[in-house]
């Protein structure tokens, strides 16, 4: 197995993500501990608080009511408070008690929340910076092979519901905690009442447990539909127009169509399956509730005061558990969104483009490709190639298509890396060159060029305050296109439509070329640039560049079929099956 047979075997078995396991626990690490802290505190708390103003209800019904049999721990315990505070076992006192429980457990819980609702927004905000960041940080031929929908829902849709998760973790710790204070208190009271309490609420949560797995299945099979559906939808509009211009578009309004009734199934068994929970919680816990009562009345004699304290307890209980296996169910639904965006920002780091040379690149004399080799998995494209391409002149790259001409290119702009031999810059490898640095000194124009849907400026400077409106006409000026945009009513300030689509395509190009110029770069490529254009523009543009060649000394490498550029070449090359002959000997040879 070669090399890299291998390592595309590997890529599958590195990528295999973290375990999904404990996704509650996952999720509510997605922010910062300090943040996480509070919020568990701030609960703890609020659940004591609200469990201290429940227990004064204990001896302010004994109070109220008649006393039988002995009390309590519950209520020993409150007395002692009491007599602790040195407060008086008054009604008045102990009503006041269940008061101020229930304000400091209201004030607790908002605190709590407020900083959930921070978290929410940070850990969608997050996971979305990481994102882009791991994203732009990626290799190249990552990109390549990457359905970019995958990345558009991940950062629309799917952080979202990461967000969510993080909110259905936050408030299933909540009920978690009052569950569980309850349950302290109930043991207090009487602990036959506190497993009675339990076994009610794990009857419920296992007879609806069912609900919670198709749930679950069902979120996985909608965002997996959703992302297709958007990974379809980018195609489609990208290359929308030979659909329409053949009439052809209808299958894919059926393929759309299979996604979105797809989508739907998921989502109304999702919408059922919790709205089912919801609403089988009610009857099953009023049934437990009335056997309950029945045998503890009848059979163990219960007093009355006892009994009420001990329903109402009993009810919390189970509504708090039932609560909590709701929010465990929605965080199901939503956790496919958190992993979806983690998987995302996992791939595209493992992806991620290291540069470790620090070398700066001058580009005096000569870009020397030195038996370079290289293959995409296992298809050999360039073979052994030595080639020099000197600063200062005019390269043109001809062959046929496919022959490895933008392989090529991409190889000295170190987006692939040689499998064997070495590419050098004034005699330092590209391996020990700092590649930003390197890249920032090219103009690229590629073959199948996208505009954004911006104006001519900012197409031109892509954005980037260090370019002045001059620049951007100067750049336009020497890409032949300053006629037709000064022609414009808005000039500069034209929008121009989705990917371009208001100009022709011979307009496109030179406003791409305009944006490869506008840095003044030292190495401009030109990949089958000038090939959408009519012979006498292209002638134009060819004589402007080869002038700005001579002018600034700004090296040209053209890949192009035209016998334009061959006539003003210092140098033409052909790529054949992945070797490079070069022609200007030929042509010598001739011309003597
Ligand atoms: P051209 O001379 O037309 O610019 P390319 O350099 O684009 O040719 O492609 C050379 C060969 O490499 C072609 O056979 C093409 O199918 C293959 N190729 C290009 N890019 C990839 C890729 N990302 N993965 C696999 N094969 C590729
Ligand atoms: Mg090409």
């Amino acid at each position: 197995m070669s090399k890299k047979k291998k390592e595309h075997a590997k890529a599958p078995r590195t990528k295999r993500r973290r375990s999904k396991r404990f996704a509650v626990l996952q999720v509510a690490r997605a922010t910062s501990r300090k943040r996480g802290f509070v919020v568990v505190i701030c609960l703890i708390l609020s659940g004591v608080a609200e469990g201290f103003g429940l227990a004064s209800l204990m001896p302010l019904i004994a109070l109220i009511g008649e006393q039988s049999g002995p009390p309590s721990a519950l209520q020993r315990y409150m007395d002692q408070i009491l007599s602790y505070l040195g407060l008086p076992a008054e009604p008045m006192v102990l009503f006041g008690i269940l008061v101020a429980g229930m304000v400091v457990k209201a004030i607790l819980t908002l605190i709590a929340m407020s900083q959930v609702g921070y978290a929410v927004a940070e850990v969608s905000t997050k996971m979305r910076m990481d994102l882009i960041q791991a994203l732009l940080g990626a290799r190249w031929n990552f990109f390549v092979r990457q359905p970019m929908g995958r990345f558009a829902t991940a950062l629309s849709v799917e952080a979202g519901r990461a967000g969510d998760a993080y909110n259905a973790m936050a408030v299933f710790l909540s009920h978690a905690v009052q569950a569980l204070v309850y349950i302290v208190i109930a043991a207090l009271v009487s602990w036959e009442a506190a497993l009675l309490s339990i076994g009610v609420g794990a009857f419920m949560v296992l007879s609806l447990n069912r609900l919670l797995v198709a749930a679950k299945r069902d979120s996985r099979k909608q965002t997996k539909r959703t992302k297709a559906l958007i990974r379809r939808l980018a195609d489609v509009l990208v290359g929308i127009k030979p659909m329409k211009a053949m009439g052809r578009q209808a299958r894919f309004a059926e393929l759309f169509t299979k996604d979105i009734q797809e989508i739907n199934r998921a989502l109304r068994r999702i919408v059922f399956a919790r709205h089912a929970n919801r609403a089988l919680q009610d009857p099953i816990t009023a049934v437990c509730l009335g056997v309950a009562v029945y045998i503890a009345l009848s059979v163990f004699k219960v007093p009355v005061a006892e009994l009420v304290v001990m329903s109402i307890l009993l009810l919390r209980i189970v509504s708090h558990i039932g609560k909590a296996q709701q929010d465990l169910q929605t965080l199901q639904i939503a956790e496919s969104g958190f992993f979806a965006v983690r998987n995302a920002i996992d791939d595209s780091r493992i992806a991620r483009e290291v540069t470790t040379g620090t070398a700066v690149p001058a580009f005096e004399r000569v870009i020397s490709l030195r038996n370079v080799s290289f293959a995409f998995a296992d298809t050999p494209v360039i073979r052994d190639v030595t080639l020099d391409i000197a600063a200062g002149g005019v390269t043109t790259l001809t062959g046929l298509s496919g022959a490895g001409k933008t392989t090529l290119v991409d190889l000295m702009l170190g987006l692939h890396k040689p499998d064997t031999g070495d590419i050098l810059v004034d005699g330092t490898s590209l391996s020990d060159v700092d590649l930003l640095r390197w890249r920032n000194m090219v103009g690229y124009v590629p073959q199948e060029l996208i505009l954004f849907h911006d104006t001519i400026l900012n197409n031109v400077t892509l954005g980037q305050p260090e370019f002045s409106r001059a620049d951007a006409e100067q750049a336009l000026r020497q890409a032949g296109a300053w006629d037709f945009v000064s022609a414009a009513p808005e000039g500069l300030d034209y929008v121009v439509g989705e990917r371009g689509s208001t100009l022709s395509g011979g307009q496109r190009q030179r406003i791409a070329l305009a944006r490869a110029l506008v840095h003044k770069p030292k190495l401009l490529i030109l990949d089958e640039a000038t090939s959408a254009l009519d012979p006498v523009t292209e002638g134009l543009i060819v004589r402007n560049v080869s002038e700005l060649s001579r002018a600034t000394g700004v090296t040209v490498l053209a890949i192009s079929h035209q016998a334009s550029w061959a006539s003003v070449a210092d140098n033409v090359y052909r790529v054949q099956e992945g070797n490079v002959i070069d022609l200007s000997l030929a042509r010598g040879a001739r011309q003597h």
